[in-house]
């Protein structure tokens, strides 16, 4: 009986990090999270910005507003055009976005960050969490400037890119309709 307990507890664990993961652990699907933090919005960019096929980005983009992690909204009607924002629960990705990438420069490569995440309130760097070194906050996305870091690279030309070697305050859209 107790193995039975103890098998549901785990299933139950196990099985919130596997739902999590077979939405936004697939291919592609959290670079375009992590370009909608940048403040990517319009189809057109995201495809410019992460070079995947477009049925794939549309895919994505579909399943992921299905789920409730972003939001489709028109912003032109002739022709018809949408753009795609984060949902609460799509910001709710934040901390995790900020760890995964802080764990890739740590232990996949070079160890200099290609951004840094500098909260405005007061100057401090976030690296891998949320929560403010500096100044102890919790640090909503909003109140974070992203500037190029050390490792940037910038062979790069397309709209985003470009935009993205200014610094950027997150989710404010990048590039203007
Ligand atoms: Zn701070």
């Amino acid at each position: 009986m107790s193995r039975v307990g103890l098998g549901k507890n785990y299933e139950g664990q196990e099985c919130s990090l596997a739902r999590a993961l077979e939405l936004i652990g697939e291919r592609w699907t959290f670079l375009v999270i992590r370009d909608a933090f940048y403040g990517v919005r319009r189809f057109g960019d995201f495809l410019a910005h992460l070079d995947m096929p477009r049925a794939v980005l549309s895919q994505r983009l579909q399943r992921l507003v299905e789920a409730g992690v972003m939001e489709k909204r028109r912003y032109q009607d002739s022709p018809p055009r949408d753009e795609y924002v984060l949902t609460e629960m799509g910001r709710d990705l934040w901390p995790a976005l900020l760890a995964l990438a802080s764990w890739g420069e740590r232990h996949l490569a070079d160890g200099r960050p290609r951004r840094l995440f500098v909260h405005l309130g007061c100057g401090g760097h976030l690296t891998g969490s949320p929560v403010c070194p500096a100044c102890g906050d919790q640090v909503p996305p909003e109140s974070v400037e992203m500037r190029p870091g050390p490792g940037a690279e910038s062979t790069r030309e397309d709209p985003v890119s470009r935009a993205l070697r200014r610094p950027h305050r997150l989710l404010e859209p990048l590039t203007e309709h």
